[in-house]
């Protein structure tokens, strides 16, 4: 119901446009707008809102709203039975011919594809946040009696009607109407390119990086050149946008410049020795170059292989000032120590038993004793990991008598002094031990800081749901046997009243509420935990937490799981069988590396 008052909020990563701002906005605006002009109570309006917000991207914070928002719609979706409901005869525009060209049949499933896809899409393929210094895209009710006389100042007689304003335009005017019907996410996104394109040198927009092709003359000179930087150049057809795409995701990074040329550039080909497009060639900083390997050629790859480049970083979105580029060494300017060697395809013990160890002995630490809710927190919690965890013999043996112990002692409050004592001395006399020493691997940060404990609880987790998939009588005879959640429920207790981090803990817990419901299965844990991580790690990229080494990616990485990748009608789309497949084999106990272990 609430979709029908008012479609867009502050929360979503559009700009709201009124009577008040529009003008002001638009005039002299150091970027391209892309603005549509819809009315609340417009069907289609409503319908199209998620791909709007997919289309404007998961500006920080906006993307939980946004994700959850859309999967309202899916269950509304589902509920209303789609084909019958005539709220979901979505291509029926409310406009007229006369502004959008002819109307498109009627195909209520193709949309409800489009829907489903937009829940995956939304953290990973579209973030045009990236390209917002170049164009924007805002919203403006004409349903809200306030606008009503700027959407007539503006012209707009249907709704939603789509209007392009040029960048640093010096006056006002209406800006130019997208007639086409075709307003698939894909489409859309090219035609921003086109209309960046469109502008002259005079008015192109201020960090707008160049799209035009590059020639052979332009590109050759640079092969076996030192550089301060990478430079990618993408070889593809005239009629390709993926030059022009990655070129503008990788705009708001540094340590890279992307240009485009064209496969009709025949010196350059051959020298280079591309014959299939589009391909990309890495020119290093040192002046090796080599054609870059990709499991698909396709924009998302190409761009978040070259994202992931050491050396290449986002630029800092809260001081907007460039950083120097991090190619010094291993761990950046002014840092001596190199990294630990790992490999990002495994999970360490040591960072599992140093998360154990942290949590026990620091993090619990700090409550002097356990009663109630915390109690029966703690309980669940060890029951979870003595049942499950797949670690050393010494440190299940321990975490199966604390267990024991706490069974056996039906007291209402425990001094945690109490619990240290038995995992520090009593149980080492039997050879029950637990390292009390902190060994970051997989989850190392490239300074103090970064990283480490936060990390150690994600993997912890992961590798739980797993074992909870992979091994259903694990938790037999513990309670917890029968519920597909089990894993999930205590970290949520565990989030709640226990991880430091308490606003981490309430933007965990409101997923939770918001979710968790749904969760039938052990394998629909292994995918809810995954998809929530993701999420925190779209709203986290690019803050001050992210470490530069270790750039928060929509996970597994192309490199680390190809087939968990596709692409449908252009837009990137997760398989989740595959990524299903992916978790189990990573997170399972054969993946657990002992490597760097005390
Ligand atoms: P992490 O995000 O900690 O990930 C650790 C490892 O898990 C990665 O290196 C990767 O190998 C793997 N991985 C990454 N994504 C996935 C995935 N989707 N599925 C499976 N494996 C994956 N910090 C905040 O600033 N704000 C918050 O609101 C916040 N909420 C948090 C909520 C929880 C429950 C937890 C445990 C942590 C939270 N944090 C929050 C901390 C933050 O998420 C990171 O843990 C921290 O910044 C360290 O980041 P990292 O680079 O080590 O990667």
């Amino acid at each position: 119901p609430t979709l029908t008052t008012r479609l867009y909020s502050e929360e979503d990563p559009v700009v709201i446009l009124t009577s008040a701002t529009v003008k002001q906005t638009l005039v002299n605006s150091s970027t391209a707008w892309l603005v549509q002009f819809y009315s609340s109570w417009c069907g289609h309006c409503i319908q199209y809102s998620p791909t709007w917000k997919a289309l404007a991207g998961d500006v920080k914070g906006a993307l939980d709203a946004a994700a959850e928002r859309i999967r309202e719609l899916e269950h509304q979706v589902q509920k209303q039975k789609i084909s019958h409901s005539p709220q979901l005869q979505v291509n029926r525009f409310c406009a007229s011919d006369e502004d959008f060209g002819q109307e498109t049949t009627p195909s209520p499933n193709r949309k409800l594809q489009f829907i489903q896809v937009h829940p995956v899409l939304l953290p990973f393929s579209f973030r045009i946040e990236d390209w917002e210094h170049a164009i924007r895209i805002g919203v403006l009710d004409c349903a809200q009696e306030n606008n009503f006389d700027i959407c007539k100042e503006f012209g707009i007689h249907f709704y939603p009607t789509f209007r392009y304003f040029k960048a640093r335009g010096p006056t006002f005017d209406v800006g130019k109407t997208y007639r086409g019907a075709d307003r698939e996410l894909q489409t859309v996104r090219q035609l921003m390119v086109n209309f960046l394109q469109n502008h002259t040198r005079q008015d192109w927009p201020v960090s707008c990086p160049p799209l035009e092709p590059y020639s052979s003359a332009d590109i050759l000179p640079l092969i076996g050149q030192k550089s301060n930087q990478y430079t990618a150049v993408i070889v593809e057809n005239e009629d390709s946008y993926v030059g022009r795409e990655v070129i503008l995701d990788l705009m708001m990074y540094q340590g890279l410049t992307v240009k485009r040329a064209l496969s009709s550039e025949r010196s350059l080909t051959e020298k280079l020795g591309i014959n299939s497009f589009p391909s990309a060639y890495l020119l290093h900083p040192n002046g090796t170059h080599a054609i870059l390997h990709v499991q698909k050629r396709l924009r998302f790859f190409f761009s978040s292989f070259l994202k992931l480049l050491l050396g290449v970083h986002r630029k800092l979105s809260t001081s907007g000032a460039p950083q120097e580029p991090l190619l010094e060494g291993p761990r950046g300017p002014g840092t001596a120590e190199a990294l630990k060697d790992f490999e990002k395809s495994k999970v360490y013990m040591a960072d599992l038993e140093s998360g154990l160890h942290y949590l026990l002995r620091v993090e619990l630490a700090t409550h002097q004793t356990l009663e109630g809710e915390e109690l029966k927190t703690f309980k669940d919690f060890v029951t979870v990991v003595a049942k499950l965890f797949p670690g050393r013999q010494s440190v299940v043996k321990l975490l199966e008598t604390l267990l024991e112990w706490l069974v056996s002692l039906p007291l209402e409050k425990i001094p945690f002094d109490a619990i240290l004592d038995l995992v520090n001395n009593r149980m080492r006399i039997s050879g029950m031990f637990l390292s009390d020493q902190l060994q970051w691997v997989g989850c190392q940060g490239s300074r103090v800081g970064l990283r480490g404990y936060p990390c150690s609880l994600w993997t912890l987790f992961h590798v739980l749901t797993v074992q909870a998939a992979s091994r259903p009588d694990a938790l037999a005879n513990t309670g917890l046997e029968e519920n597909p959640k089990a894993v999930l429920q205590t970290m949520r207790k565990y989030i709640v009243n226990f991880f430091g981090c308490q606003e981490c803990g309430k933007h965990f817990e409101e997923m939770a509420v918001a979710s968790l419901p749904q969760v039938k299965s052990v394998d629909q844990a292994v995918l809810w935990l995954w998809r929530k991580h993701n999420q925190v790690n779209g709203r986290l990229a690019g803050t001050m937490s992210e470490d530069p080494h270790f750039p928060k990616t929509q996970w597994p990485s192309p490199d680390l799981c190809p087939i968990c990748h596709e692409e449908q009608d252009g837009i990137h789309v997760w398989n989740e069988d595959k990524v299903l497949m992916f978790l189990k084999q990573h997170y399972g106990a054969a993946n657990i590396s002992p490597k760097h272990m005390y």
